[in-house]
């Protein structure tokens, strides 16, 4: 291994391999790259919901924004919405939309809110965005520049076509190399760095950096670097999912969020594709069968989806294990995906740290081994910070709810809540959410966030400052010209797929 860093070799070929393959290429030119991953171990292929930031990523990796979606038949994501975690009761909904007012304006619009009685949901008095989703609309028109919108958005994906895509770009236009071959087994160097890889049927592939994008089979972090494991379950109890995809009627409308419907031990997420819409039943197994789990997924595909032939589909089952390293960058290894760890799907805040890695690296990218443990220890810092708040905002879905299954009232037994959250609740009984609670500049569940899902879960929040109602008259207004202007989700996709037949 030389001291100069210039060959960065990345073990796996999932979303996290591939979207690192792309955004390392595109941001650091010049460096070498090469993705290695076993052709007979199959990608975990779920992964469907983004975050606002794939437009940055996708950008800065040179993939036009039409292509993209062409070839993921991919969808706009504007949020997550939640139905039946209050109480389950048939008016029980709530949005966290991704466009937020501006922290600053935050607290006038929520006191102004507050003061006209409540009316209406919250989400819907300070985000235009709700109206919008509410009609299945688009978040941008057709002749925006790429990843500009009206509106702030993320994506919907088959992720199986999101690797394929990301592999063509990678090893087409940006140079990176592409090796299929089962990894089996490590070369150390004598400082304990991996000096190479030894591969099956092939020389040892040797490399300066190595990204370990293995999957739940960690095979570098844990395997090599035997960094330690921090098991949350004791506070996210969920460790299952069954999925499915079901195919949907030619035009028919597609959701702009991700539906979240709590069940009796967990809940179903239900995301629209142009051609299928991705369900799932996520539960905790030590609250359901994998039976019971079956039933409950097919009793929703029956009620939402009437008339779909779900009865020939198998559920995938996956299971998972719920924590992260202690350590994601040990020596010259650095653990990104479902190796760095995982807790459950909710709000979708699995790929978006893949991506945060990716920025924190090619920002902080180490020249040479002389100062890699540097940026390794601050990565680590910086990432151990991001999981704790992961767990901490995952949990508050939770813990507010009113239902009375034995799963959901383990879920708010105090024991099982983390303590910096049983702090800001305390808190927020006197006092909004605020910068103080969420002093990074980089937040990934900042102030705003917090104060969609507490609305939305019905805890009285109170109010800080003079009200501004009149901004909220501007927002409502802002609604209905947004939703006068904007096409909906399936029309702007369909004529991406189909210019000839809509233009004759
Ligand atoms: C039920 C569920 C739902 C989810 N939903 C979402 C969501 O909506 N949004 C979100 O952001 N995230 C979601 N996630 C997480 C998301 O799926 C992952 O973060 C993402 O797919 C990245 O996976 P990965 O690339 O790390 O691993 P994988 O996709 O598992 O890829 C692992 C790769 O490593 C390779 N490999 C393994 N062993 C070897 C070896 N010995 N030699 C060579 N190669 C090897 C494999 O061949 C494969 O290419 C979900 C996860 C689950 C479990």
């Amino acid at each position: 291994m030389s001291n100069a860093v210039q060959h960065i070799v990345i073990v796996g070929g999932g979303t996290a391999g591939w979207l690192s393959a792309c955004l390392l290429a595109a941001r650091l030119p010049g460096k070498r790259i090469t993705l290695v991953e076993a052709p007979d171990i199959p990608t975990i292929g779920v992964g469907e919901g983004t975050w606002p930031t794939m437009r940055e990523t996708l950008s800065a990796i040179g993939i036009p924004e039409a292509e993209f979606l062409e070839h993921c038949d991919a969808a706009f994501k504007q949020g997550s919405r939640f139905d039946g975690w209050r109480d389950g009761s048939a008016v029980d909904s709530y949005l966290h939309p991704f466009t937020a007012p501006p922290a600053a304006e935050m607290q006038a619009l929520a006191a102004a809110w507050q003061e006209s009685g409540q009316k209406g949901p919250f989400a819907a008095a300070v985000s235009p965005q709700h109206s919008v989703c509410a009609a299945n609309l688009a978040p941008r028109q057709r002749t925006m520049p790429d990843y500009a919108g009206a509106l702030n958005y993320g994506y919907h994906l088959d992720a199986a076509k999101f690797a394929a895509l990301l592999m063509r770009h990678a090893t087409m236009r940006l140079g990176v190399t592409h090796i299929a071959a089962k990894v089996t087994g490590i070369e150390a160097a004598a400082n304990g760095d991996i000096a190479a890889l030894m591969l099956h049927g092939r020389e040892p592939l040797d490399g300066d950096l190595f990204l370990d994008c293995s999957g739940q089979a960690a095979l570098l972090i844990k395997g090599h670097c035997r960094a330690g494991w921090v098991d949350r379950s004791d506070i996210s109890f969920n460790d299952r999912a069954l999925a499915m995809q079901v195919p949907v009627q030619p035009g028919s409308p597609i959701a702009a969020q991700t539906i979240g419907t709590a069940h009796e031990a967990g809940w179903l997420w239900d995301i629209g594709l142009p051609t299928r819409r991705g369900i799932g039943c996520v539960y905790a197994s030590r609250f359901l069968s994998d039976e019971r789990a079956e039933e409950i997924l097919r009793g929703y595909i029956a009620a939402k989806m009437p008339g779909a032939d779900a009865a020939s589909l198998t559920p995938r089952k996956l299971a998972f294990a719920t924590g992260h390293r202690d350590r994601f960058w040990i020596g010259n290894c650095l653990a990104i995906g479902l190796s760095a760890g995982f807790i459950e799907p909710l709000e979708a805040s699995a790929i978006v740290l893949i991506e945060l890695s990716l920025k924190a690296l090619a920002d902080n990218f180490p020249q040479s081994r002389a100062s890699m443990d540097i940026h390794a220890a601050r990565f680590n810092d910086l990432f151990r910070y991001r999981w704790d708040r992961i767990v901490e905002f995952l949990k508050l879905h939770y813990v507010p709810s009113q239902r009375t299954e034995p799963y959901w009232l383990a879920q708010r037994a105090p024991e099982t809540i983390p303590p910096r959250l049983a702090e800001c609740l305390a808190l927020w009984r006197e006092q909004p959410p605020s910068v103080w609670d969420f002093p990074r500049v980089d937040e990934m569940f900042p102030a705003a966030s917090q104060q969609y899902v507490l609305h939305g879960m019905g805890v009285p929040v109170p109010p800080s400052g003079a009200a501004a109602p009149a901004r909220l008259a501007e927002i409502a207004a802002k609604a209905r010209a947004l939703t006068a202007a904007l096409p909906t989700a399936r029309d702007y996709l369909d004529r991406l797929s189909a210019p000839a037949r809509i233009s004759a």
